[in-house]
This record gives C-alpha cells, structure tokens and sequence, in this order.
C-alpha cells in the first residue's frame, strides 16, 4: 500500500504558487493512499497543459501524452491490462476543447477509468486564453472584449453521455475533493471528476475567494445522486443561477457493465498475461513484403 509520502517525487515543481493544481494534487495522493492502491498498480496518464504536468509529480506510473489525448491512452492501458488502477487526467482546454471527442465516445463505453479534470476555465500553460469553459463576459487574451460564447457543461455532458460517476469538487477544499476522487476510482465504470482550479496567474475572475462565494455541497443539501433528473437539474443550476450558485459534490452514480465487462477474451484474465507464445504471425508479415 502506498503511503502519502511514498506518493511524493522529488521533481521540482513548476506550478505558479498558490495555483490550485497543489490542493487537486493532494487530494489525489490522499485518495490513492486511503484506498490502500500499490504504486506499481496504478497509471496516470494527462495531456498537454499545466496539469499535463501531474505524471511528474506522483510516485505512480505515469503517461504524458499529447494534447487532448489522455482518455485514448488511459483506455488503452485499461484494455491491456485491466487489472491496473487507471486515471485520466487534464485541463479543460485539453478535455473539453480538443479532446472533446474522446469525452464523448469514451464516456458513452463506460470503461473503469478515472477522468480528473483541473477545470481552470482557460488556457493556463500559454499564457492565458479563453477555454470551452470560461464564462460569458471573461475578458483574456483572445476575448478582450469578454467571452459572447455559451460555455460547455461539463457535468450536463456527462450525465447524458453516459458517464456512471459523475461529480464536481474544488481545490480549495481538499478533504471534499478528496473524498469524491476516492469514490471515483473505487466506482465501477467511467468517473468524473471535474475540478474548479484555480489559476492564480491568468483567472483574475474565478479566484480562491470567487468560488468561496458560490459553491456548496450536494450532501448538505439533501441531493440524492441515484436519481438522474435531479442530477440534471442540478447540472443546470450554474447558467440558471447566473453562476451565482455552483453544486460540488456527487451528481450521479449508477451501476452498469463496463466495456471489458462485456468482452469474452478479457473474462478471465487481462489481456497482458495471456499466453501468446505459440501465436503464428509469419502469415501477416508475408503478406506486408
Ligand atoms: Fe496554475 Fe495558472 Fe500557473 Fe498554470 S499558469 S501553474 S494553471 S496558476
């Protein structure tokens, strides 16, 4: 089992200080530490970006793919080896920009993946510019005039995407967050894990204090995530409250076969310990001279 301190690396660090990435980061550490997960039977793989970053900071296997790319690796890896503990993770640009199409059809398999997503609503690593994420009216580099767009909802997404864990939590409170990440990659199925991170350096709109204001707990308000309309309903409350009310916490869970669930040739054991030594391939490569 792998302990918080086992978790660390001795790399330095490059996040800006004070950026939410350090709280997200904790709280995955704790998570991986409370469920008792050895180093070696776990992945991480991200894309391009300041959360691309996280492989290098963990004590796990690690997979720094390309932009967008994170969920086709992690499924990747899931599908060779099932009996690995395997986590998504990456911005919001990179998920729900670029990767967007992965989001959907990867969801939609329900694979037994974790999707962590440091949601800082822009484009952190080049220097500031609008995301799918940022809200009307966000003035940056590429919107000086602010955002006219509608932005992507994420949690709406997924409930209707067919996703099976479905939350939202903020690095700003770690013991939460960490709580939601440990459910998540305890869940069977495809989780998601969308995380307001703040960006110190470039978000002048969505601070520390900003979601201090607006966020509160779906547990405490008696939110039951069983249940799918609710949890819709609750998916909208961001645009209908003007974004004056944001929910945190567990909008939907529910039990469904996985996609390696469903293939005969992974019921009894992963892919990487079948025997392939007796397997002729000469035919193929005859066929490519
Ligand atoms: Fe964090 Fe923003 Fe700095 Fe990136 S640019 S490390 S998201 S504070």
């Amino acid at each position: 089992m792998a302990t918080v301190e086992e978790l660390n690396v001795k790399e330095k660090m490059q996040w800006c200080p004070g950026c939410g990435n350090f709280g997200l980061l904790t709280a995955l550490k704790g998570a991986i530490a409370e469920l008792g997960l050895k180093r070696h039977e776990v992945v991480i793989a991200s894309g391009i970006g300041c959360s691309g970053k996280t492989p290098h900071y963990l004590g796990t296997y690690g997979f720094e793919s390309l932009h967008g790319r994170p969920l086709p690796v992690a499924s990747g890896i899931k599908l060779a080896n099932t009996g690995l503990t395997v986590i998504a993770e990456g911005g919001d640009g990179d998920g729900y920009g670029i990767g967007a199409q992965h989001f959907v059809h990867i969801m939609r398999r329900n694979y037994d993946l974790t999707y962590i997503v440091h949601d800082n609503q822009l484009y952190g690593l080049t220097t500031g510019q609008a995301s799918p994420t940022s809200l009307p009216g966000m003035k940056t580099k590429t919107t000086p005039w602010g955002v006219i767009e509608t932005p992507f909802n994420p949690i709406a997404y997924a409930i209707n995407g067919g996703a099976t864990y479905v939350a939202r939590g903020f690095a700003g409170d770690i013991p939460h967050l960490k709580d939601l990440i440990r459910g998540a990659i305890a869940h069977k199925g495809f989780a998601l894990v969308d995380v307001f991170q703040p960006c110190v350096t470039f978000n002048y709109l969505n601070t520390y204090p900003w979601f201090q204001e607006r966020v509160y707990k779906l547990e405490a308000a008696g939110h039951d995530p069983r249940d799918r309309d609710k949890a819709m309903e609750k998916a909208l409350e961001d645009s209908r409250s003007g974004y004056k009310k944001l929910p945190i916490g567990l909008f939907y869970e529910e039990d469904r076969l996985t996609y390696e669930d469903q293939l005969p040739q992974l019921k009894d054991k992963p892919l990487v310990r079948h025997d392939i030594s007796d397997i002729d391939i000469s035919a193929a490569y005859e066929e490519l001279e």
